[in-house]
């Protein structure tokens, strides 16, 4: 009883000096925000950048990662500190589903309705709504898509693309060329055969399938570069894999070349960027991806605010299309008998530092055989990756490198995920510049297509 009286002293107290600091002032504050004059008018370009399935607990163990283990913070949360940024909470429902896909989600962005799950840009009732790539080509805006999954999957496809199912990549990678989309950099390869290079690069399309032929690759004309078979690698191995660093560029490099490519077009661009793999550490479990990916999302917000710097009549728009996984950082007891006071959670920090130790993806490891073990061999090899020593029990639990995994890792880092499956809370989106003052502070994300377009003076 003592604690709770304790606790909830401290709440009314919190809550008295909360109002005296925010109540009036706040939204004073908030305002001013809205109403500085770099985020008015009207924009000539659009930067889209989506962290895939990102929910807060992705954003803040990255925000944590830089903070405690790299020194600095991340970019995205310097800019709500040093620029007049506009926020928004979001609801991402879909028309058939409380918890949306990313097809459905993109398709919101794309046409501005609610869909169902799995489809691209097709309206429940079979009909195909014209999308964001065609409103802006007709208004002479040209389009680029970036992303580190295929180029073809569904967030990059939902602004481009319409079809019934998400996994018509091949009939996407089609589209893309039909619609004349003039940059397309990803992953996906395989989506594009000898016959349709061809037929790209003879409507064309310069075509890169490495990082040195896209840092190298000059010019202004349309771009298509795949950087791997299916999607790219997560980058706490593209990193640190010689051969991967070689032949895959960061998400940071395409967003530079893609920048420099558009930023010839004659009435403006529109271009998306989407750090993709942050939604399937998610779906792994797998925090240390979760947290490369998500830090390699925020080089390319670096990137971005760099171009923006210079060209003032640029719109940023940073978000998110849904959470994946519930990923979060728990407070860790020393001992269970821990009592709350200037020791609790005594043994987060320690917990969380050992992240650092991790130097691959599930993924990797599963690609190099690890998921073929088991007791010892797999304790040992998972050890070299991540310097943990797991239980009998949590190897156990470790097996296969499925959802367990991240739970057995999870005891050693304070890591926990609710599912594996997407999220349907609320989301972080913010704008900077020209237009930014359009967007509420809550909104539907289809709502967004609607008020880009007539931020941009072109017709819904
Ligand atoms: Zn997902």
């Amino acid at each position: 009883m003592k604690q709770i009286s304790t606790s909830r002293r401290n709440f009314l107290h919190a809550s008295a000096a909360t109002t005296a600091v925010f109540g009036a002032e706040k939204s004073l504050l908030a305002n001013e925000t809205r109403n500085a004059s770099a985020n008015g008018g009207k924009p000539r370009n659009v930067i889209f950048m989506v962290s895939d399935g990102m929910n807060h607990g992705a954003l803040s163990l990255a925000h944590l990662y830089r903070q405690r283990l790299e020194g600095g913070d991340t970019v995205w949360n310097r800019l709500y500190q040093e620029r007049p940024v506009v926020r928004a909470l979001v609801e991402t429902s879909s028309h058939s589903s409380c918890v949306t896909d990313s097809a459905a989600a993109a398709s919101a962005w794309g046409c501005g309705q609610r869909i169902n799950n799995g489809v691209i840009n097709v309206l429940p009732d079979g009909s195909t709504p014209q999308v964001l790539h065609e409103k802006l080509q007709k208004a002479g805006r040209k389009t680029g898509l970036v992303s580190t999954a295929t180029i073809t999957h569904a967030t990059p496809a939902g602004f481009a693309a319409n079809v019934p199912s998400r996994g018509q990549e091949k009939d996407i990678a089609v589209q893309y060329l039909e619609r004349k989309v003039d940059l397309l950099l990803g992953g996906g390869r395989k989506f594009f055969d000898d016959d349709l290079l061809k037929k790209y690069q003879a409507a064309g399309y310069q075509t890169v399938e490495n990082r040195k032929e896209l840092l190298a690759g000059k010019g202004t004309g349309p771009l298509l570069g795949t950087f791997s078979t299916g999607h790219m690698p997560f980058e706490i191995d593209r990193k640190r894999v010689p051969k991967l660093d070689n032949e895959v560029p960061t998400l940071a490099e395409m967003s530079r070349v893609a920048l420099s490519r558009l930023e010839a077009a004659k009435e403006g661009f529109f271009l998306m960027i989407e750090g993709a793999r942050i939604d399937h550490a998610g779906h792994a479990n797998d925090a240390a991806a979760s947290i490369h990916d998500q830090l390699a999302f925020d080089d390319a917000i670096g990137v971005a605010v760099a171009y923006i710097d210079k060209h003032p009549d640029t719109l940023l728009i940073i978000t998110t299309d849904h959470g994946c996984g519930g990923i979060q950082m728990n407070g860790v007891k020393a001992k269970p008998d821990e009592e709350f006071g200037p020791g609790s959670y005594s043994a987060s920090n320690a917990y969380f530092d050992r992240l650092a130790q991790f130097t691959r993806s599930f993924e990797w490891m599963k690609q190099n055989g690890l998921n073929g073990l088991s007791g010892d061999k797999l304790a040992d090899a998972l050890e070299k990756y991540t310097q943990l020593k797991l239980t009998p029990e949590q190897t156990k639990l470790a097996q296969g490198l499925k959802g367990g995994a991240g739970v057995a890792v999870g005891e050693h880092t304070g890591v926990t995920w609710t599912s594996q499956n997407h999220t349907g809370e609320l989301v972080e989106f913010c704008a900077l510049g020209p237009g930014s003052n359009q967007f509420p502070a809550f909104m539907q994300n289809r709502d967004a297509h609607g008020i880009l377009l007539a931020s941009l003076g072109i017709a819904v």
